[in-house]
């Protein structure tokens, strides 16, 4: 069913001529950073990115750079921010326009969607915001504003909802000031209309207007279905220490967390005594163990549960895992991307 959500635009962009958020990205009219910043912001809050975009552009300022740039170099700046996949695709997708569009993002919602690991949040995001396209930016913040302006009990995770809004959307997209409007509804979901706890209705220039508010609903919606729940792994974290060095072990290229570093570790809680016998049966005799105690880290679909030992050894003839490398806390800073799952353990090199 079609909605008609024109009755919010001018509202909204009053509102968001006094109330627009400063950020770094923002006002420079350079679609890469646009591009960076709305890949970063996905599943991570702005204060946290603002410091990852300025020391991304900072390393790689174009997107030749981006193309060029080493997987390591990559993943190490990307290191924290999760969902490693996403910046490879920003990279397949620098190559494509190094390569087709001279590497300049393409001034067109359909080519831009067309590029890896763009979709229609981030095709619209780049083409309203950075070249003024009339096309909408659908995510979360704009599904849960216009659910609760229309009273709508529609279930926000389900793809054909989005589909249907970003429908109603493209049909009242102004001629001018698109990117105005994407961004003061992202905006607005951002610090007025928020997502858990109460939303600040006082402060909302659409309260005339919203059904959940004048219909106290604002608890109740939007309506979203929860994800199937994760699956639970027990691991073993090592940090095996040798001379000032630690061990370290590289993912393997496909699946979670692919081709970044880790500390070894096995599929299971050890207690002591099976961690000794362990060793004992891979000859390493010669060691000072400590407990390390619990991490936790959750995934989209998996929670990884752990406990960790720090083992001291003699020499670093261990066999217990192939094709480890032995870097100095100060290198492993530098250089490995190890993934924020390890931060527990990372914290105590
Ligand atoms: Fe959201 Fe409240 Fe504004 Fe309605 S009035 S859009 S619930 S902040």
């Amino acid at each position: 069913m079609s909605t008609d959500y024109s009755f919010m635009i001018d509202d909204l962009l009053v509102w968001y001529d006094a109330n627009a958020r400063e950020l770094p990205w923002r006002n420079q009219s350079n679609p890469y950073y646009t591009w960076v910043s709305e890949i970063m912001l996905q599943q991570t809050r702005v204060e946290a990115v603002k410091g990852y975009f300025a020391r991304f552009i900072h390393a790689l300022p174009t997107i030749e750079h981006l193309a060029k740039a080493s997987p390591d170099q990559l993943l190490k700046l990307w290191e924290g921010l999760g969902y490693y996949n996403r910046v490879r695709n920003m990279q397949k997708a620098a190559i494509t326009v190094v390569e087709q569009y001279n590497g300049e993002l393409p001034k067109d919602y359909h080519a831009l969607l067309s590029l890896s690991g763009i979709g229609t949040y981030t095709a619209g995001a780049i083409a309203s915001i950075a070249y003024q396209i009339p096309v909408p930016a659908v995510d979360g913040n704009v599904l849960r504003v216009t659910k609760r302006l229309t009273g709508s009990y529609d279930d926000i995770m389900l793809p054909k909802i989005k589909k249907e809004l970003e429908t109603d959307m493209l049909k009242i997209m102004p001629a001018t000031r698109s990117g105005d409007l994407n961004q003061a509804i992202m905006d607005l979901g951002a610090t007025v209309c928020i997502p858990n706890g109460k939303p600040l209705c006082s402060q909302c220039p659409l309260s005339h207007n919203c059904k959940a508010f004048q219909e106290n609903l604002t608890d109740v919606l939007p309506v979203k279905s929860s994800k199937k729940s994760r699956r639970l792994e027990d691991k073993t974290v090592f940090l095996f220490s040798c001379n000032g060095e630690y061990a370290l072990h590289q993912r393997m290229e496909k699946g979670l967390l692919a081709g970044l570093w880790e500390f070894p570790n096995v599929n299971e809680k050890l207690t002591l005594e099976k961690l000794e016998q362990l060793l004992e049966e891979h000859g390493v005799s010669r060691y000072e163990l400590e407990l390390l105690g619990p991490g936790k880290h959750i995934f989209s679909h998996v929670e990884w549960h752990m406990i960790g030992y720090r083992i001291t050894l003699e020499e670093k003839n261990i066999d217990l895992f192939d094709e480890l490398v032995w870097a100095s806390k100060e290198l492993i800073r530098e250089q490995y991307a190890l993934p924020t799952a390890f931060k527990t353990y990372t914290e105590q090199l």
